[in-house]
């Protein structure tokens, strides 16, 4: 097991399920339709006008699943400081007992101020979250200030070793993936962006292979928050400060149990980021941008 120090400094926010602690919940939304069963954006007969659909990479060699991590490369002047910010709703499949017994997976707070603060936002949402939290998973989506993409049905890992998470079996990970699309539509969530991130940002060939079919595409980071299991918020705005570049992702959560700073640092954050000439977007907002300079 690695410390939690060295975890927070590589990469993960998204293993918080894996680990002791354990819980919350987001709400919000934004406005694409969710991917099919095949990877398709879902055209439902029944859906009103679709909006512009969600921007995708060029799959990468071999038909693989195409990966992003930010837009940096190609937006190097002022007029071009955007920055996404991210947050994982992590719940992982077997810590639904928890939940029953009162432990926090959302976390309310945050996203109201998101909207208080008018800062759009992608949120990565694993099934098991939105079974949890329907009311919220669908007010998230119901919202064009955000959009939901996905973090997995189980938050199992998709490598073999990926900060202590159980993992899924390569012949699982289409189908887990799918199940969380799935989750998202029976509670009713709009503005699902065709975008997976991978539980501990863990992956290798193999995973992006698996996931091919589904048609998502990957999304990374360049900026760790550190909120996973921070409790010093001033410590997680001073590493986004340092770290934010124009184009970047940073990771975040909205679980309270596990990440309780989360919405102090946001509100220090924004502010600060806005005043350097900052604008926040959408994750679909930087792809869109990086699918047209390739
Ligand atoms: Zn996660």
């Amino acid at each position: 097991m690695i410390s939690y120090r060295s975890l927070r400094r590589t990469v993960l926010s998204c293993a918080i399920g894996a680990l002791a602690l354990g819980a919350a919940a987001c709400s919000g939304g934004s406005g694409h339709a969710p991917p099919g069963q095949a990877g398709r954006p879902a055209a439902s007969p029944s859906a009103p006008a679709k909006p512009t659909a969600p921007p995708r990479l060029a799959p990468g060699p071999s038909g693989l699943t195409p990966v992003f991590k930010s837009a940096q490369r190609g937006a190097r002047d002022a007029a071009e400081r955007t920055v996404a910010l991210t947050f994982d709703a992590d719940m992982t499949a077997d810590q639904g007992p928890r939940a029953a017994a009162g432990e926090h997976f959302d976390n309310p707070r945050l996203i109201a101020t998101l909207r208080r603060l008018k800062v759009p936002a992608t949120v990565f949402m694993t099934g098991r979250w939105a079974e949890e939290y329907p009311a919220q998973a669908r007010d998230i989506g119901g919202d064009r200030l955000f959009e939901v993409a996905n973090h997995s049905y189980s938050h199992y890992a998709f490598t073999g070793d990926c900060y202590g998470l159980p993992t899924v079996p390569a012949a699982g990970m289409r189908a887990d993936v799918e199940r969380a699309f799935t989750a998202f539509r029976r509670a009713g969530v709009r503005h699902v962006v065709p975008y997976f991130r991978f539980p501990g940002g863990c992956y290798d060939k193999s995973a992006l292979r698996a996931l091919t079919p589904t048609g998502v595409t990957a999304i990374q980071w360049d900026v760790v928050s550190g909120d996973a299991f921070a409790t010093d918020a001033g410590a997680v705005t001073r590493q986004v400060l340092d770290g934010v570049r124009p184009g970047s992702v940073v990771v975040m959560h909205c679980t309270r149990s596990a990440a309780p700073t989360t919405e102090r640092v946001v509100r220090d954050v924004v502010p600060a980021l806005r005043a350097k000439g900052y604008r926040f977007v959408r994750v679909s907002e930087l792809v869109g941008s990086a699918a047209r300079k390739r």
